[in-house]
């Protein structure tokens, strides 16, 4: 079959949109490639479809959990047979699925990064017939990007145990991050494709205001259908949405410190409806599908313009006007600034708090690879009278070196349950004698651990296997990553994962330039939100491409600069986006006008309408000067027929 006819068997696409159907025939010849796309742009047909020619099983590398099912299911129902392997299976299912993987007729396989490191998985991933190794969300693996994750970094390693070609997805990528993923990838030769990244359908606005609850208001009142406000902290995200819903505005907030269930509940609700704003932190949206999204809005400026796209972006997929609005004031901009400068304490500081937080939970010198530790940042800043902010910043950058790994409200297990069945454990060979010599205690020890969580006592289990309670806990997490136990959650913690032992002053060597380098990307990226908010004279949408690399784009005509006339571009040539909205506002008039009992609308009606309480959307005078040429022309006075 031709990637047309399998576009259209499988999706009953008729065509593929721009760019996928280079990207598909550039990895049907079994080169690399890195494809960047807008969200929304359609990146999963792009290795989907060749995945479905070639022969083998797909493997798909995701850092979105949450839509692994989702992935598989969809899938599914077109009747592509696909797997996923996450943290809630068991050991039999997990040993099943792989098993699948490599001798069933299988073509996907959907894996988070950290789970391509462990035994099982490398214990089958040599029998497999693998067509491609796909990853999604490929920025993560740049440190120089704006959401670096070292798991992602195991990919690269991949390669040794896969023969296949990559095909490596992203929306977000400047040129120099695009560099770095075909490296890390080890691309045979660099191949990038690349679509436009105009969303011609979204608008761009930036306010300047002081009152951005009354704007946030009016928005949401102007603009019909569902919408999500961006805020910065977990606290504003709940105080505001009470504010919508005092203001009648059906709405709710989510954050990351929200248990599991109800940010699941939650989102569930926003997605079909029930709930019309989701007021949220960063947390909320990635991965998440949902076409008729009618304006973001961001209450506060977000700190790069990737992480700005990448959420704006979430407006408008079904291709239907939809509107990215951007609050700001003087503070964002000084609170910005500051933000850079704690953001990189200095390399001595930084230094000398990865000592601290190894002397505060007691870790030895050589020693605490493997170890979680629960970390308790209020505590431990009390203990050394040292301020938060540069503590947080100092233990982020640890973790871009890769010394450890930050994963902030996690659920951290105090319980165990063995998932692996009684007679499967005699089969599992282990590579360390005290990971079975656990084992064999715990279900000494704990009747019923086969089947329900059982609360254990560290210390005890500990002793009884020779073991230190630290040593106990690393066991304990390496079972769970091969499915054999599971953590049952009970709290929500923070937790430190240690990648290496403890180094002494003298050996940890952080790197001067790779500082300094990391350093002024988040300046760079910084800078260009403060100059994106404050720009005048050149288009939204032009400026934001041309960040990522797209340069000489057509102004949009719809964005608040365009609307304004001010584009200098968009003045020399035919206003051709301006008129294209003027004509919207005015099948739009022309549709109201027809559909109003008495046949007429007011123009202060019409005005109301389209503006908003205070003109949150479109100006005034701009609905003004289109309306009177509405009633010069007398499409205002009479009836539609
Ligand atoms: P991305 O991962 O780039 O954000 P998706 O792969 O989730 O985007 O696709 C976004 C939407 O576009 C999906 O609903 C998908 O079915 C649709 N889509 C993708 N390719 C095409 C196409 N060629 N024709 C029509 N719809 C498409
Ligand atoms: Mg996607």
């Amino acid at each position: 079959m031709t990637p047309s006819e399998v576009l259209k068997k499988y999706w009953g696409y008729d065509s593929f949109r721009p760019m996928q159907e280079d990207i598909v025939n550039s990895a049907l010849e079994g080169r690399d490639v890195l494809a960047i796309l807008p969200t929304g742009g359609g990146k999963s047909v792009c290795f989907q479809v060749p995945s479905m020619i070639r022969e083998g099983i797909a493997i798909v590398v995701t850092p979105l959990v949450a839509l692994m099912k989702d992935q598989v299911q969809n899938l599914a129902s077109r009747g592509i047979k696909a797997l996923s392997v996450n943290a809630g299976m068991t050991y039999r299912e997990v040993d099943l699925a792989l098993n699948n993987a490599a001798y069933g007729d299988f073509k996907f396989l959907y894996v988070s990064p950290e789970r391509l490191g462990t035994a099982l998985f490398r214990r089958y991933i040599g029998q497999m017939k693998v067509s491609y190794i796909v990853v999604d969300e490929a920025h993560c693996i740049s440190q120089w990007g704006y959401d670096f994750r070292p798991d992602y970094l195991k990919i690269g390693e991949l390669r040794d145990l896969v023969d296949a070609p990559v095909i490596a997805l992203t929306a977000t990528a400047t040129p120099e991050v695009a560099d770095d993923i075909m490296t890390r990838l080890r691309f045979e030769k660099k191949n990038l494709l690349k679509s436009g990244f105009e969303r011609p359908n979204l608008s761009y606005i930036v306010r300047k205001c002081e009152d951005k609850k009354g704007q946030m208001i009016a928005v949401c009142n102007s603009l019909k259908g569902t919408g999500i406000v961006y805020v910065r902290s977990r606290k504003h995200a709940e105080e505001l949405s009470q504010v919508l819903s005092a203001e009648g505005i059906s709405s709710s907030f989510y954050h990351a410190g929200l248990g599991t269930q109800t940010r699941a509940d939650r989102q569930l609700k926003w997605k079909d409806g029930t709930i019309r704003v989701m007021v949220c932190t960063n947390a909320f949206g990635m991965g998440i599908d949902k076409p008729d999204v009618r304006f973001v809005i961001h209450y506060d400026v977000p700190d790069s313009p990737e992480a700005y796209f990448q959420e704006a972006g979430r407006g408008g997929r079904d291709g239907k006007r939809s509107f990215a609005v951007m609050l700001w004031n003087s503070s964002d901009l000084k609170r910005l600034r500051q933000t850079l400068t704690v953001s990189f304490p200095s390399l001595e500081y930084i230094e000398d708090i990865y000592q601290k937080v190894h002397t505060f939970y007691q870790i030895p010198y050589e020693a605490g690879e493997g170890r979680q530790i629960k970390f308790d940042l209020e505590q431990f800043c009390a203990h050394y009278k040292l301020q938060r902010s540069s503590v947080y910043y100092s233990i982020v950058y640890l973790e871009r070196t890769d010394h450890w790994t930050l994963s902030e409200d996690v659920d951290v297990s105090t319980k165990v349950q063995i998932m692996a069945d009684r007679n499967d454990l005699y089969d599992i060979h282990f590579e360390e004698d005290a990971l079975e010599a656990v084992l064999e205690v715990l279900m000494r020890k704990y009747t019923g651990i086969f089947n329900y969580p059982v609360s254990i006592d560290e210390d005890y289990v500990a002793m009884l296997c020779r073991v230190s309670v630290p040593w106990l806990r690393q066991l304990l997490y390496r079972l769970s990553l091969e499915h054999i136990i599971r953590y049952v959650p009970s709290i929500h913690a923070t937790v430190l994962f240690l990648h290496h032992n403890r180094l002494r002053p003298k050996n940890l060597e952080l790197d001067k330039k790779k500082y300094l380098m990391l350093k002024e990307c988040a300046t760079r990226r910084v800078s260009e939100m403060i100059d994106y908010v404050q720009e005048e004279d050149q288009c939204r949408s032009s400026y934001l491409l041309e960040y990522f690399g797209q340069h000489d784009s057509a102004p949009c005509g719809t964005c608040d600069v365009c609307r304004a006339g001010k584009d200098s571009k968009a003045r020399a040539e035919s206003d051709a986006g301006q008129s294209e909205l003027h004509g919207e506002i005015l099948d739009y008039a022309r549709k109201l006008v027809a559909a109003s009992p008495q046949g007429r609308w007011s123009l202060q009606d019409l005005l109301n309408h389209f503006a908003g309480p205070d003109g949150a959307i479109y100006g005034r005078e701009e609905i003004l000067s289109i309306l009177s040429t509405l009633l010069d022309r007398a499409l205002l006075s009479s009836p539609e027929p």
